[in-house]
């Protein structure tokens, strides 16, 4: 087997839409055997289907796992190990962004729970089991395989930047996601496990777009793209590609923004 990934084992979470659908599409075919973990079990088993037809030598597993469950995580990485013998690529991508998730004096403590739960809990034991896991990973010089790995955790562009229309328990967690990556990424630096943070901007994704069901819901966030567009989730696929393999091996503890601009602007063109 070929590719960027050729003999790695990657977990992606959230791999039945997406980022997720993406990103295991494009570590298929880059060699990697794809463990792919969704709280939709069909939703990941289709993506499982997609990979076979496409890439019919890799292997993956579909499993259901709610990333907001710590049991449920721990299964997930013990299934990679089990089948695959080690975990090289753990991409914690699943997320939720509640519709009635808004400002400090409307959103309701249970959402603020919940978003939390998924999305910052999630990922913190995601990274727990994956550094449990990467750390015991065998080696194989002559595959180019290493104990550790690489790390990667969806945040979003709302850690860095305010928005007028807010979704506080949202961009709190992403923020958490952000300051937790830095300091896993900095204490493990010396175990040869990477932990990066993805940014991604505003993206056309059922998460974004069954929330932005207007017209003008739209253009008020586009006027703030450089780009002008919402960007596809396989051009964050193609980052999380990078910081996956190896051609990101000096990378660690990064706020990868892959955004279209919008970090960077002030005023956007007309
Ligand atoms: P999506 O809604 O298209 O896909 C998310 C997937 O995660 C779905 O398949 C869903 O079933 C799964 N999922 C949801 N809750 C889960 C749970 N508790 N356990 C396991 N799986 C679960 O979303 P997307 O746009 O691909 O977003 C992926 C990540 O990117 C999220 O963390 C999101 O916050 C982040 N993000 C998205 C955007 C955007 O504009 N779409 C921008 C910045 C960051």
């Amino acid at each position: 087997m070929v590719g960027r990934l050729a003999n790695k084992v990657a977990l992606v979470t959230g791999a039945g839409s997406g980022i997720g659908l993406e990103s295991s599409i494009l570590f298929a075919q880059e060699g990697a055997n794809v463990v792919l973990v969704d709280i939709n079990l069909d939703a990941a088993e289709k993506t499982a289907k997609i990979i076979a037809s496409k890439y019919p030598n890799v292997r993956t597993i579909a499993t259901k796992a709610d990333v907001g469950k710590e049991a449920d995580v721990k299964a997930a990485v013990d299934k990679a190990v089990q089948e695959f013998g080690r975990l090289d690529v753990m991409f914690n991508n699943a997320g939720i962004m509640h519709p009635k998730d808004d400002d400090a004096l409307t959103t309701e403590e249970h959402i603020w729970d919940l978003t939390m739960q998924i999305n910052l809990k999630g990922v913190w034991w995601g990274c727990k089991y994956a550094i449990l896991a990467m750390r015991n990973n065998p080696t194989d010089e002559s595959k180019g395989l290493h104990t550790g790995g690489s790390i990667i955790n969806t945040a979003s562009f709302v850690a860095i930047l305010g928005a007028a229309t807010p979704q506080l328990a949202y961009t709190a967690s992403k923020g958490g996601v952000l300051a937790m990556s830095r300091e896993l990424a900095v204490v493990h630096a010396r175990e040869g496990i990477r932990v990066n943070s993805l940014c991604p901007g505003p993206l056309k994704t059922p998460l974004l777009m069954d929330f932005l069901d207007t017209p003008e819901k739209k253009e008020r966030r586009l006027v703030h793209v450089p780009m002008g567009r919402f960007g596809e989730a396989i051009e964050i696929a193609k980052a999380a590609l990078f910081l996956a393999s190896d051609d990101s091996s000096y990378v660690t503890g990064a706020d990868f923004t892959v955004d279209g601009g919008i970090t960077s602007a002030y005023v956007t063109p007309i």
